[in-house]
């Protein structure tokens, strides 16, 4: 499930790769990954791609001739970068972009649900794209003050996660923030004291930056199908606390769940099982 630091450093590793190179054409096989018309893909031919940059968990492809490709992975999309052409009968093809050099930039989507995206725009049409006029500040590497950006009544755990508060943080990375940070996932936004926030803003660029380094240090193209990440608390239910060992605990949704430690976060306290809270409403 790629986020922040995922997109990042795949975005600076093409970006090093395929700045300056010349776009031979542009293919669409996913049915539903193109989601515009105008302009069309053929606006891409014999264009040089200029740039390869995030915004939240998006990419945003600087194409010349004031063209723009934007990119949603969702959650089992990779945009990876390979030296020959797909075969046709690579079904997890959504989007092409092929090279003079007979080098390819694929969007590749895992798993049954097609939900990654791509947009070709009009340069000048990007920042007024909804998902990215949308988006928060980034929580990487220099977000806001915290006591503003999240003085709502809502829990750090939903917060954190709004692309529309801060952008590039999810299901995965929230786990590992509030951990580092020793707060409750359910603490509100608007109950953290000054210190609090400025000690939640401090680790979040922490762990994202440290995830990024860790990412730079042993990753290269192509970007895996499956890549592994850094986590120390996401999806270890069960396991042992990283920082005092007692064990992990998890609060299930319909389609994720939310790990934390009761020693470290919660005061020892055990969070409802919303699934099973739901069954018994
Ligand atoms: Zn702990």
């Amino acid at each position: 499930m790629p986020e922040l630091p995922e997109v990042e450093i795949t975005a600076c590793l093409i970006d090093a790769a395929v700045a300056g190179g010349e776009i031979e054409s542009a293919l669409a096989p996913g049915i539903n990954a193109l989601k515009t018309f105008d302009p069309p893909l053929t606006a891409l031919t014999g264009r040089r791609l200029q740039h390869v940059g995030r915004r939240g968990k998006l990419f945003v492809i600087d194409v010349d001739g004031d063209l723009a490709i934007l990119i949603h992975l969702m959650s089992a999309g990779r945009l990876q970068l390979f030296d020959s052409r797909a075969s046709l009968r690579d079904r997890t093809s959504r989007f092409l972009l092929r090279l003079t050099d007979g080098r390819e930039l694929r969007l590749r989507e895992f798993g049954t649900r097609q939900r990654a995206w791509v947009k070709l725009l009009r340069a000048a049409d990007l920042d007024a794209e909804e998902t990215l006029a949308e988006l928060g500040p980034e929580a990487w590497p220099d977000p806001p003050d915290f006591g503003e950006l999240l003085d709502q009544p809502r829990p750090l755990y939903a917060l954190l996660r709004d692309q529309h508060v801060i952008a590039g943080i999810g299901r995965s990375w929230v786990d590992e923030i509030l951990h580092t940070a020793m707060v409750s996932p359910f603490k509100r936004g608007s109950d953290l004291d000054e210190d609090e926030a400025r000690r939640l803003r401090e680790t979040t660029i922490q762990v994202l930056g440290d995830a990024v380094a860790h990412y730079e240090a042993g990753l290269s193209l192509p970007i895996p199908d499956k890549l592994p990440m850094p986590l120390t608390v996401h999806r270890r239910n069960g396991e042992p606390c990283p920082r005092c060992g007692d064990q992990l605990e998890a609060v299930f949704y319909e389609d994720y769940v939310m790990c934390y430690c009761p020693t470290c976060q919660t005061d020892g306290k055990l969070l409802k099982d919303r699934r099973l809270s739901r069954l018994l409403k």
